[in-house]
């Protein structure tokens, strides 16, 4: 987009579905479209009406940035196309998946304690990081939908060790069908601050920079010429803003989830 594009703003629609002209118009001239997934594309993975239409005008530029910590994007990708929703695997930013590559580049030799979906595990072996149930360097919180308390108090004594802590994604929820919250990432981590006050985590996903910054790399794209459609302020548009985005706030979409604000950081 050109500076000179009047047509540029931070606006608000309703939905993915029957967006204004106006809204067209902004994403037509985007170099890149950056979409959030939940609550704009799809709920639980079921994609939510005018989302194949979307998907369909935006081929070429779409990158879909999620805050999901349960799928790889080659099943999240799979999944979909099944359900009608075709975005390729390489157009997918995922927070679990990029808590792991983070992991996996900063420290390569950690023993690496994973609270997460077996996809999730595949993924972290398949980085070449090491698993552990005991005595780890770093504890990985993404969103684990199998952990038990006996695995949270692991964690929990892990951190109190010591380890360094790194999260997925900070949000407390995310809408499930019907509107009913369904527990996120960011919820454990509350229980983990609630148990021991003076932690400190890495936070890989949006609102925080490094999905937004991945996205961008993909297209080769400046923010400036970008625009993100998401339905969460605090996460989605907050984030983008910061990266000096152009957004489109999808503000009837769902019921936005709450997000913790950016945590204190840990390296
Ligand atoms: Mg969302």
């Amino acid at each position: 987009m050109r500076s000179s594009d009047a047509i540029m703003a931070d606006l608000t629609e309703s939905g993915i579905d029957g967006m204004s002209e106006r809204a067209w118009q902004c994403i037509d001239a985007a170099q890149v479209v950056v979409a959030d997934l939940d609550g704009c594309l799809a709920q639980d993975n079921r994609p939510l009406d005018g989302a194949a239409t979307f998907v369909r005008r935006t081929a070429g530029r779409l990158v879909v940035v999620s805050n999901n910590s349960t799928h790889s994007a080659a099943a999240l990708a799979e999944l979909l196309r099944g359900r009608g929703l075709e975005i390729p695997a390489a157009r997918f930013v995922l927070a679990g998946e990029l808590a792991v590559a983070t992991v996996a580049q900063r420290r390569p030799n950690a023993r690496m304690m994973l609270l997460g979906t077996q996809e999730i595990r595949k993924v972290a072996i398949q980085a070449g990081l090491r698993l552990v149930d005991e005595t780890p360097d770093v504890v990985l919180l993404t969103r684990a939908l199998d952990a038990r308390v006996h695995d949270l108090e692991a964690a929990v004594t892990a951190l109190h060790a010591g380890a360094m802590l790194v999260v997925a994604n900070p949000d407390l929820s995310h809408p499930g069908a019907g509107g009913v919250p369904r527990i996120e990432t960011g919820a454990i981590l509350a229980l983990f601050k609630a148990v021991l006050p003076s932690t400190l985590s890495l936070v890989i996903g949006k609102p925080e920079v490094l999905l937004f910054q991945t996205a961008l790399d993909l297209s080769g794209a400046r923010p400036d010429r970008a625009v993100m459609i998401g339905d969460n302020l605090t996460t989605d548009i907050a984030g983008a803003r910061r990266m000096g985005m152009h957004t489109i706030h999808l503000a009837g979409a769902s019921v936005s989830p709450e997000s913790v604000s950016v945590l204190a950081r840990q390296e």
